[in-house]
């Protein structure tokens, strides 16, 4: 155990060592940081929940009915009234047979794709799937092939190659976390039937965000009832913390009986079960906000363009700004700390190498003389400082 301070240091010299940042007040379009206000360019509270008061006064009303802790996990104990309503609810709400709550998107995407593959499967992953994807798919005992970043071509070439498998499986986010670029999930459907491969998708920042109702990315590519499992997570536009996987009643049952990281695992609690009831009626109720986000982020990168910044294939309210030198993005963002804008470089191994960025992540709230502000910073420091984004001058 004496070896880690030397650790630590080759992680710095390579511009990859991480601190943790405390935030000084509730989440938001502005935070405390330091002592400071400064703009939260960086979380992924897209419509503004984590703080509103409707879910603040539901988790208060939840703590007084049933108390804070769960006390066991969900086969033991722990599964009480909160849980089976808000699984109702999604259920419902995504348009599924049935619905199960876990404590995280993490342990839902554990438990959805362990459970759909296992020994004498093979499972089709996008190479920039989520890391719980990957973690999943690699401990299922499964044959595990990665396709290029939306590449449906390579993927129907793998698939021509997966005949001999019990089955296909393929997962896919729909909006990537790290690019804010989005699945075709028209193709992978079309690749589906033609395979006759299980389709799971991770909606994790589509919930809330796109679709006429919210429902995600399957409900605006008109393709909910093509998709086997669906999973998501209570944790971003929803404000609040915990995950789910809604599929059928045989394979949700099945993830009860099966799943590692549900049955281990203590059950959330309550509160946090009412917390997200209450964001979903703010997702039924005020579609406008999920409207005002996107319109935010239309407008935010019309301007990267018009900048030549180099911001991936964003289309969503996930704008990379593309770096390259994790030094280098290092060295930006905590410029435009000191100047105001919380807004974290990203580096591998969490992107890949050469393409640590900015990640900016937009809030319904958010004002748009504060993004116009950003954009005039990362130009001044690109000009006095010389630190640069990708396809500034
Ligand atoms: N899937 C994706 C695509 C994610 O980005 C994340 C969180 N970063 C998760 C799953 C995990 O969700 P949670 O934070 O609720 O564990």
């Amino acid at each position: 155990m004496s070896d880690y301070a030397d650790r630590l240091a080759s992680l710095a010299a390579r511009g990859l060592r991480r601190r943790l940042r405390v935030v000084e007040s509730p989440q938001g379009p502005r935070v405390r940081l330091g002592g400071r206000d400064v703009v939260s360019l960086c979380s992924n509270n897209y419509l503004g929940l984590a703080a509103h008061p409707h879910v603040v006064e539901a988790v208060q009303n939840a703590v007084a009915e049933w108390g804070w802790g769960s006390g066991a996990s969900r086969l033991v104990s722990g599964s009480m009234t909160p849980h089976a309503r808000l699984e109702r609810r999604l259920a419902a709400f995504k348009v599924t047979e049935a619905a199960l709550v876990l404590p995280t998107g993490y342990h839902a995407n554990l438990a959805a794709v362990r459970a759909a593959a296992g020994e004498g499967d093979v499972v089709l992953l996008d190479r920039l799937n989520h890391a719980s994807i990957i973690d999943a798919a690699t401990t299922c005992g499964a044959t595990v092939r990665v396709f290029p970043h939306r590449n449906y071509d390579r993927l129907r070439r793998l698939l021509d190659r997966c005949g001999r498998y019990r089955r296909r499986l393929i997962v896919s986010d729909t909006v990537f976390s790290m690019d804010g670029d989005v699945a075709d999930l028209e193709a992978l459907v079309e690749l589906k039937r033609r395979y006759d491969a299980a389709l799971c998708i991770d909606e994790a920042h589509a919930t809330g965000v796109f679709g006429d109702r919210g429902r995600g990315i399957a409900e605006m590519s008109g393709v909910e009832q093509d998709v086997d499992v669906v999973v998501g997570t209570l944790s971003k536009a929803l404000g609040g913390i915990g995950g789910f996987v809604c599929g059928s009643h045989a394979f949700i049952d099945y993830v009860i009986n099966t799943a590692r990281s549900f049955i281990y695992t203590t059950a959330l609690p309550p509160a946090a079960c009412a917390a997200a009831e209450a964001a979903l009626d703010i997702v039924e109720a005020e579609p406008d906000r999920r409207r005002r986000l996107l319109a935010l982020a239309d407008q935010v990168r019309a301007s990267c363009r018009e900048h030549g910044y180099d911001i991936s294939g964003s289309t969503t309210q996930i704008v990379p700004l593309l770096v390259g030198d994790s030094d280098v993005a290092v060295r930006l963002s905590e410029a435009l700390l000191d100047r105001g804008f919380f807004v974290p470089a990203i580096r591998p191994p969490t992107v890949p190498r050469g393409t640590a960025r900015l990640r900016v992540s937009l809030c319904a709230d958010h004002d748009v003389a504060d993004l116009d502000a950003f954009f005039a910073a990362i130009d001044d420091l690109g000009r006095r400082r010389g630190l640069r984004v990708m396809g500034t001058q």
